[in-house]
């Protein structure tokens, strides 16, 4: 198809823009690409083609893009958008390539940002503004010992504007707010090729629907500018506590639910319980606390001493927890060495989400310690948790829920069943993702009914409503103005 016809003859059919013409062997094309761009090109003969591919979750290594643009500025960006267009080629934009539904992987043209990853702060003005590329740790590391911080999410290689397209929620957030309540402004290349600015004033509808809708969905954002937050306390302090057996298991997760749902907006953290089993048998510790497998664990930080830390978390601790771990940390010290998620082997994930503000009954507990201590696997390569991220409410919950596009401001607490698996054969995956469809259908009985969008679930049947609840039918209109073709899709995008 030639590049005049595209437009014309392209339509929209179902979920997306009909896209032909350009094929893996029609290479005069892709080399009119390279010629174009400053960054390079890469065709799937070339030697690093293959690992320039590899996506983070290994459930979407085989989707095997036509070719992989390796952007080196804003205007190569817009160049690729130009050219997909030209050639009916799919654009698919890939940042830090932690998309849980494949939704950075595409047979079309790849679009890979990670060299635009500039962080540049000014702390006289209080700000910060990322390349597309930048990820969590690069912006850490540019923060990193001054008296500015962005409220982020706790895992380094997740790319910043992936994250704060969904919203961005972490340890931080409830005494800092969201990712997303800190933009201030972003530049983006549209479906027709043009470049634009996206804040309060220019744009507005776009800069509404950009905080929340997820990413992938309007254009591609080649830089982002946030309003920093000023670190109240240099030093905070940070604990972890383990529970044992399944009675002070149900018992120390309820306590820290209740807690949690009135805390002060300075204590924040998770429990979590896995079926990770240490080698041998059960009793024996499981790996990082010294309590017996299987073990309930709490991690978290408080804006305070360690003193007012104990005597807010007092409710919890006095339930038998074991391991209590509890210092003072130098702010960025515990930013980066202690809540930042560690360097994981490379693996295929699944994740759901449901969020919760009142009281998970405790026979609802128990029953979801027995469901992870009977999900297949139970070793390091394959295996399941269930996680109560206590991250949402406190300054969360301030904003209006149709501010912008992210639309969870009244839930506390996200209700989170994973697995993940490296190196196993097709039957263990597939049992796995059906311990979570089936976790899955059991939280979704008792919970709210709304889902986080940064942690997309494929399997997820009310996805419009539980990603977007009252904000949705907006989001159709925003996507109708400025993507009407439905050029950027995926499998959960805002249909036109
Ligand atoms: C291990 C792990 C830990 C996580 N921790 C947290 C957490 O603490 N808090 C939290 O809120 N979330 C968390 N997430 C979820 C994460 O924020 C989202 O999955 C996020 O979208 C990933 O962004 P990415 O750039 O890494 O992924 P990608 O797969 O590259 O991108 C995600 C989506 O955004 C699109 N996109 C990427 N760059 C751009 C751009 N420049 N313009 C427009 N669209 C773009 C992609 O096409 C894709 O649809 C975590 C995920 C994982 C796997």
């Amino acid at each position: 198809m030639s590049r005049r016809g595209f437009l014309t003859a392209a339509t929209v059919v179902g979920g997306g823009l009909v896209l032909a013409g350009c094929s893996n062997s029609d290479s005069s094309a892709v080399k009119d690409l390279q010629r174009r761009l400053k960054g390079q090109v890469l065709v799937p003969a070339d030697p690093k083609f293959a690992e320039a591919n590899l996506p983070a979750n290994d459930r979407y290594e085989s989707v095997i893009p036509m070719a992989i643009a390796l952007c080196a500025t804003p205007e190569d960006v817009q160049t690729c958008v130009r050219w997909c267009v030209e050639e009916g080629v799919q654009p698919v934009v890939r940042g830090g390539g932690h998309n849980y539904i494949g939704a950075s992987t595409t047979t079309g043209l790849l679009i890979k940002t990670g060299a635009m990853n500039e962080v540049s702060v000014d702390a006289k003005v209080g700000t910060v503004t990322l390349g597309a590329g930048a990820l969590n740790a690069d912006l850490l590391s540019a923060l990193r010992g001054g008296a500015l911080m962005l409220p982020i999410g706790t895992c380094p290689s997740v790319g910043v504007a992936g994250l704060v397209l969904g919203g961005g929620i972490g340890d931080n957030s409830r005494w800092a707010a969201m990712t997303c309540d800190h933009l201030e402004s972003t530049t983006l290349v549209l479906a027709n090729g043009e470049t634009v600015e996206a804040s309060d004033t220019a744009n507005p509808d776009l800069f509404w629907a950009l905080r929340g809708a997820a990413g992938g969905n309007f254009g591609i954002n080649t830089s982002l500018t946030f309003r920093l937050v000023e670190i109240p306390k240099p030093r905070i302090t940070v604990f972890g506590m383990a529970f044992s057996g399944k009675d002070a298991m149900v018992a120390g997760w309820s306590a820290f639910d209740r807690l949690m749902l009135s805390a002060p907006n300075q204590l924040s953290g998770f429990a979590a319980v896995t079926n990770v089993r240490p080698l041998g048998a059960d009793n024996k510790p499981a790996a990082r606390y010294a309590a017996p497998f299987p073990t309930l664990t709490i991690d978290g930080s408080y804006q305070g001493t360690q003193e007012e830390a104990r005597e807010v978390l007092a409710p919890v601790i006095n339930i038998r927890a074991t391991d209590l771990i509890m210092g003072e940390l130098d702010y960025w010290d515990a930013q980066i060495n202690w809540l930042a998620v560690g360097d994981m082997p490379k693996h295929g994930l699944e994740e759901c989400s449901r969020f919760t503000s009142e009281p998970i009954p405790t026979d609802r507990l128990a029953q979801l310690i027995d469901r992870v201590l009977a999900a297949p696997g139970g070793t390091e390569d394959a295996n399941a948790e269930v996680r109560l991220m206590c991250w949402s409410g406190g300054q969360v919950n301030q904003v209006a829920p149709d501010a912008m596009a992210y639309v969870h401001r009244s839930g506390n607490h996200l209700l989170r069943p994973a697995v993940w698996w490296r190196n196993q054969p097709p039957s263990m995956q597939r049992d796995l993702l059906d311990w979570t469809a089936d976790t899955f259908a059991f939280i979704s009985g008792f919970t709210q009914p709304g889902s986080f969008q940064n942690w997309p679930y494929s399997e997820q049947k009310d996805w419009q409503q539980a990603y977007y609840g009252t904000n949705f039918d907006r989001l159709r209109q925003v996507k109708q103005r400025y993507d009407p073709r439905n050029l950027f899709h995926y499998a959960q995008s805002i249909p036109v």
